[in-house]
């Protein structure tokens, strides 16, 4: 069913509940004024028609009553008249702003549809592609009759090369359905706790590249958060600066509280970011150009993802600013402790 087709049937609906109200009321007021009218009207006509009653002659009295039969029935169509008129108004207008309502209900619910078909699709491509290529491999190898051991020893060993990342991958859709679900468990925790953990994290893979990490944590306040997701959403940050930076550079990780927030500031000096690509970096399999045609640098699009879920389950925020060539900065706040 398409928007403009699902909107038409919520907006009936929208509609036949209004008309039947508006029907319901009109009907009140008809039996109302009716009534008064009958008060107002008929009580006078029965005094003529009494014979204690004033002393008109026979015609004077039949002329009374017939003027007054005739107002009686003039503001009875007045009456009919107005409800219909008011009927009819509220039936087309109703109709407009049912239509306008059920769209703007239906909205969200096509655009959070969309987003988890194309979700889904990315994510079947992506699970796709290296089960794909396992496949082909193992059958070229299978089919060939002089294989030797050291052959198949190195096919084996790409194999578990590409079923390590499909673990990873699964483990990274998992997470994402686990955030969304808002599985998580806030307590008051050190930033200076999560910051040291995930440092401690990715401290061989910089040391590997010659890469310097160092940290400044200003502050001794806490945050309430999850504390595993929250030094998740850190390392991912941690991670990038050091998979995106280039050997021997220096990766910073400067903690400060800003008010009712506490900023993890991660700044690194490496490929940066197009500004055009910022928009979409945090969408979920988004990989930008540099690092697509980086062959070296690992990764599904989903880290940022998954670190801006947590953000925002724990009402907090992550942004970036960044500058090609030259490096970006990924700041994630996080609600502090009030003291
Ligand atoms: P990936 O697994 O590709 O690293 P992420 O979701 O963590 O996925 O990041 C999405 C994209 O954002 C990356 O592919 C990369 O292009 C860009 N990106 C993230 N962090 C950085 C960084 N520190 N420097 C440059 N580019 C980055």
């Amino acid at each position: 069913m398409t928007l403009h087709q699902g909107s038409l049937k919520l907006a009936s609906l929208y509609l036949a509940v209004m008309m039947a109200i508006s029907l319901f009321f009109s009907m009140v007021v008809y039996q109302t004024s009716i009534h008064e009218l009958d008060r107002g009207l008929r009580r006078p006509m029965t005094v003529y028609n009494t014979p204690i009653g004033p002393g008109f002659s026979t015609s004077v009295r039949q002329g009374l009553i017939d003027e007054h039969e005739a107002q009686y029935e003039e503001a009875h169509d007045r009456i009919i008249s107005r409800l219909l008129i008011i009927n009819l108004l509220i039936l087309v207008g109703g109709g407009a702003l049912s239509y306008y309502l059920a769209l703007r209900t239906l909205k969200p619910i096509e655009e959070a549809h969309e987003a988890q078909s194309r979700f889904t699709a990315d994510a079947s491509h992506e699970l796709r592609t290296p089960i794909t290529a396992m496949r082909t491999e193992n059958e070229v190898a299978l089919m060939d009759p002089k294989l030797t051991l050291n052959e198949a020893k190195q096919q084996l060993q790409s194999n578990v090369e590409e079923l390590e990342k499909l673990t990873a991958l699964s483990e990274g859709l998992l997470r994402l359905a686990q955030i969304d679900n808002n599985h998580l468990q806030k307590t008051a925790i050190k930033a200076r706790t999560i910051s040291e953990a995930a440092v401690d994290r990715v401290l061989n893979q910089a040391e590997g590249r010659g890469i310097l990490v160092s940290s400044d944590i200003q502050t001794e306040d806490s945050v309430i958060a999850d504390q595993p997701s929250a030094t998740e959403a850190l390392v991912t940050l941690l991670d990038n600066a050091i998979k995106y930076a280039p050997d021997t550079s220096e990766v910073t990780l400067l903690v400060q509280r800003d008010g009712r927030t506490i900023n993890f500031v991660v700044t690194d000096q490496g490929v940066g970011i197009k500004a055009s690509e910022l928009p979409h970096i945090f969408e979920r399999f988004y990989r930008a150009d540099s690092s697509r045609t980086k062959q070296h640098v690992d990764g599904y699009g989903l880290g940022l993802a998954i670190a801006k879920s947590i953000a925002d389950a724990h009402h907090g925020s992550l942004t970036v600013t960044s500058q090609l060539g030259k490096g970006s900065q990924f700041t994630l706040s996080l609600p502090a402790v009030t003291t």
